[in-house]
């Protein structure tokens, strides 16, 4: 056979070439916009030669700090598609880690939308590769900044060549994007995805038996572009020329169901969290959604009864699915098998509640005290996965150790799997809490928490919540001479300038001493077990 590389730069021709219709409708700061691929297809060739001419080239990393819109779709191809790398950042770190990950990827370009200008403002001191920053505006003036030198992005393409030429040198294996994903204590760790690892991906997302994304498809993600690549559903989008709904910064669950209704969208993405909202709205209001065959739903585990309230009260089936950073993301989604739609309804959603079988293309093996664990839905592992769309290292990071071992990215969840392959999530190894998509780190806090002078030890915990599917909880034991004297304020107020809002546990549960296990090391079950109690107790 022939040997023909698997570049990104395929997508947008092929969109441009045979589906120059359709639509990519775009919700930005000044309302909804409209534009066709072909428009798209040449903003984006006009992205690349503006792009080139401040200097980038092949290899240079370009980062953007951006909601979902045509523009930050134009840099998704643009920039891999010239050769250098979209390094797409997470807008909900902290400053510190947005500067550290700015740095650590040496960015050399920063296209930022002017709402979020301040938060970039706040650790430009500390950048130290940044050559241009592009605002993506719909103002034809530039905003105030302290940034410099700065750009605005429409100037920059009404002066750039269409007829840019992408190199024909582009190898599969080149770096084409990047996103960096929390760890369990310190600074974030990067992913480098490959143009081969993207374009398998991306086929993967349009098979029947997965999402099946198709041309007749209107899709939505409501997952962040800069939450590993949307779930990778723009490049799908692109390259199958699916229509495309990019719902922009500050949408509520109203401004979903309005988008959803008015642009007839037939599939969609995110976390429980946004579905939750949804939900509510849909009880509340009157909506005609009937145009959703699907809502992919993963990050965290979608609660059995969401799925039954969509599907039963409002007539919109849900896909369960779950992946990584690390695994761009698709790595199991729970669609049943044909001998399985026979089952009755609890049956079929007990199973559908589950994160689901493997995608072809991947390998899982589960692992277990004793080796693999068998299939029968109760012996628990860590998850472990390799495939050409899983990472093999965090990018120049001594952490690559830890999670690439043997060939096999070790996933660092446990899972159960049963008699038919579907893989069930039970647990987490790693100290982190997931509240709403984004990673808190549980050790971040404790570090906090004890460097207060009045406190012993700290251990904090993720107590299910309904709205976030998980909150931080803090357990602390006081020094003797503090103990009654200082407050759960007091050392809330201490937290907050440290982190972001989001980060500060929902309360504080003072106790004699911490669970430990022999050697020492919090138990963090025991005391999850403790603080669901007391959590409940509460109401
Ligand atoms: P991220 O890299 O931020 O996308 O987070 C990946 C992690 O989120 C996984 O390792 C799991 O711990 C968790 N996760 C993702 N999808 C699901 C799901 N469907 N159910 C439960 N946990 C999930």
């Amino acid at each position: 056979m022939m040997q023909t590389p698997l570049t990104m730069t395929q997508m947008m021709e092929r969109a441009e070439k045979y589906f120059p219709k359709k639509q990519v409708v775009s919700r930005t700061a000044s309302g909804i916009q409209r534009f066709t691929y072909k428009q798209i297809a040449e903003r984006t060739r006009r992205l690349a030669d503006s792009l080139s001419k401040l200097g980038v080239t092949k290899g240079d990393r370009v980062g953007t700090l951006a909601w979902n819109h045509h523009r930050h779709l134009e840099a998704y191809f643009a920039i891999p598609c010239m050769g250098a790398v979209l390094h797409t950042v997470n807008i909900r770190l902290s400053p510190q880690h947005i500067s550290y990950i700015i740095n650590h990827a040496e960015d050399k370009v920063l296209l930022v939308d002017p709402d979020i200008l301040p938060l970039l403002e706040s650790c430009a001191a500390e950048l130290k590769t940044v050559k241009a920053f592009i605002i993506m505006t719909d103002d034809k003036e530039l905003p105030e900044t302290i940034l410099s030198p700065v750009y605005h992005y429409e100037k920059l393409l009404a002066e750039a060549n269409p007829d840019y030429h992408y190199p024909e040198d582009l190898d599969e294996n080149d770096p084409a994007g990047m996103c960096y994903t929390s760890a369990t204590t310190g600074n974030p760790k990067g992913v480098v995805y490959s143009h081969r690892g993207i374009v398998l991906h991306s086929m993967a997302l349009g098979l029947a038996d997965s999402a099946a994304i198709s041309e007749k498809d209107v899709a939505l993600p409501v997952v962040p572009m800069f939450h590993a690549n949307a779930w990778g559903m723009p490049f799908s989008a692109v390259w199958f020329g699916t229509s495309l709904v990019l719902p922009g910064p500050y949408f509520t669950p109203k401004l979903l169901a309005e988008l959803i209704e008015q642009e007839k969208v037939t599939v969609t993405a995110g976390v429980p969290t946004i579905w939750l909202g949804l939900l509510k709205e849909l009880d509340e209001g009157s909506y005609d959604l009937s145009s959703l065959r699907g809502v992919l739903c993963g990050g965290s585990a979608a609660p059995k009864g969401m799925i039954k309230a969509f599907e039963q009260r409002h007539n919109i089936p849900f896909m369960h699915a779950y992946g990584m950073t690390e695994t761009s993301p698709l790595v199991v989604i729970s669609t049943l098998k044909s001998y399985q739609e026979e089952l009755d309804y609890e049956e079929r959603l007990e199973l559908r509640a589950k994160q689901g079988t493997l995608v072809p293309g991947l390998e899982i093996k589960i692992l277990g005290k004793d080796g693999e664990v068998a299939w029968d839905g109760k012996e628990m592992g860590e998850l472990c996965i390799k495939g050409p769309w899983i990472a093999s290292e965090y990018y120049k990071d001594e952490r690559t150790e830890e999670a690439f071992r043997d060939g096999w990215l070790h996933t660092g969840d446990v899972v159960t799997i049963d008699e038919e392959g579907f893989v069930k999530i039970v647990d987490r190894t790693k100290d982190l809490i997931k509240s709403g998509g984004e990673w808190i780190s549980s050790v971040d806090l404790e570090n906090a928490l004890m460097a207060h002078d009045s406190v012993f030890e700290a251990a904090v915990v993720a107590v299910p919540h309904e709205q976030w599917q998980e909150r931080p909880f803090a357990c602390v034991v006081l020094k003797e001479a503090y103990k009654g004297k200082t407050t759960k304020e007091e050392l809330l107020e201490f937290l907050t300038p440290q982190f972001a809002k989001w980060w500060i546990p929902d309360d504080i549960l003072f106790l004699d001493e911490i669970p430990k296990t022999s050697v020492g090391k919090f138990l963090k079950m025991t005391l999850r077990d403790q603080v669901q109690k007391e959590a409940l107790r509460k109401g």
